[in-house]
């Protein structure tokens, strides 16, 4: 029979092997992970499950039932497309189709390496390192002030931790919002009663202490370092499957890589968007969750006689709760785009949308929840928006 193979069991990995029974696959599902954990969700380890508000956040999947042959503790070491397996500790695992969903590994702060109580936030055996952390309300530095620093930084304030936040630019955010909005969300910080240091590197993590390259040592019981992550793709390194300078493994349209048969999807692959004419890497849940029914698709079809491919093009989305806020994004920006303002930065909730030749391509909303859905729908249809209607938040975002 036919045997389709997944290698990471995260989000994007186990909704492939569910969609790929959705949609008709009759042949085998083998899904491997490195994890010894029952696969799980990740966006709770820095909410309920780092706060202990959650035990765990297992997938409600039911393996045996959709007869999928899960493979924990089992780690992929390496790819022989020619010959169509995959190498792990184990031993050579065949696929007549195989799907990397891999995901992305956490960047580590350069020479933090085996210093005590430096901590990384990207799997549940890390969240439970940091529990106990968090019930010892003591004094924690958190390095890198993007989405998952402030997210830990809320839940080390709500635990009643002292917390420094140490960012290298001059906002939050820096990567991935304009500084127009990014710099108002320091204020986030502030209110919450969390240090902010911006504009400073760190140069030494010691055990006890952050020393920074300004001079200044910032004690710490615990150091928690999120600057980043990076496809989980060194394993391919040398194998058919090309690699961006992204380290992101190079998927077409359809989510197939330069390899016969064989797909990717989630944090680890990056795709062309046809939408916003360039190519996208998406480390967000969302792209998790969707991608995979494409990948199905294109899988089922290519086994048939008569194949109706599917191409990838989602509006990207994506949450993040931090300091009481929740913060929602769709869509995809360019410098280059027009920012229009929905309320005032100082507002409780508020919301910016961005227009390139005069069409809605992408939106943040502070709590707005729904302009995000109607702007969500807006961005799908492509649709023009009047700007100086979109600035009244009084009235509800409609196309031109
Ligand atoms: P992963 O979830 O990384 O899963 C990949 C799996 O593959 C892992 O289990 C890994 O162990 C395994 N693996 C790696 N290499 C190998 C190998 N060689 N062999 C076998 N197995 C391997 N997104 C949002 O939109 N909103 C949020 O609020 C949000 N919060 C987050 C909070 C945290 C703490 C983290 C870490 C992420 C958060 N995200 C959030 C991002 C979201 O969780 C990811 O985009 C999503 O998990 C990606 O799914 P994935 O399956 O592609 O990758």
């Amino acid at each position: 029979g036919w045997r389709a193979v997944i290698v990471g069991a995260g989000m994007a990995g186990v909704q492939t092997a569910v969609a790929l029974r959705e949609q008709g696959w009759a042949g085998e599902v083998v899904l491997i992970g490195a994890e010894q954990h029952q696969p799980y969700d990740r966006p709770p380890l820095s909410k309920a499950v780092l706060l202990g508000k959650a035990e765990h956040s297992a997938f409600d999947v039911d393996f045996e039932a959709l007869d999928v042959e899960l493979r924990l503790g089992e780690s992929a070491s390496g790819l022989d497309a020619g010959r169509r397996v995959v190498r792990t500790q184990a031993g050579e695992v065949p696929y007549d189709v195989l799907v990397l969903a891999t995901g992305a590994e956490p960047v580590a702060l350069p020479g933090s390496a085996g210093v005590p109580g430096v901590h990384l936030l990207r799997t549940l055996d890390d969240a439970e390192r940091l529990r106990p952390v968090l019930a010892g309300r003591g004094e924690i530095v958190v390095v890198g002030a993007g989405w998952i620093g402030a997210e830990f930084a809320t839940a080390a304030r709500e635990a009643g931790c002292s917390v420094t936040v140490v960012e290298a630019a001059d906002r939050p955010l820096a990567h991935a919002l304009p500084a127009e909005v990014a710099a108002p969300m320091a204020d986030w910080y502030e209110s919450a009663g969390v240090r902010l240091l911006t504009g400073t590197a760190v140069a030494r993590v010691v055990d006890g202490a952050v020393e920074l390259a300004d001079g200044r040592r910032l004690p710490a019981d615990a150091v928690v370092v999120g600057i980043g992550a990076r496809p989980a793709t060194r394993w391919l390194e040398s194998s058919a499957v090309d690699l961006g300078p992204d380290g992101a493994v190079l998927a077409d349209a359809r989510l197939r890589t330069t390899a016969p048969d064989v797909y990717a999807v989630g944090d680890c692959a990056s795709f062309p968007s046809a939408r916003y004419g360039e190519r996208l890497l998406v480390h967000h849940w969302d792209n998790a969750l969707q991608g995979p029914a494409t990948v199905a698709a294109n899988i089922v079809a290519d086994s048939c006689a008569d194949p109706a491919p599917v191409a990838y093009d989602p509006v990207p989305y994506f949450w993040s709760e931090q300091f009481g806020r929740f913060v929602q994004y769709a869509g995809h920006h360019g410098g280059a785009d027009e920012l229009v303002w929905r309320g005032e930065p100082a507002d409780a909730s508020w919301a910016v949308c961005w227009l390139r030749d005069g069409a809605l391509v992408a939106l943040l909303a502070v709590g707005r929840p729904r302009d995000l859905t109607q702007g969500r729908k807006l961005i799908a249809q492509g649709a023009r928006l009047d700007a100086a209607r979109a600035a009244d938040p009084a009235v509800p975002l409609k196309s031109a």
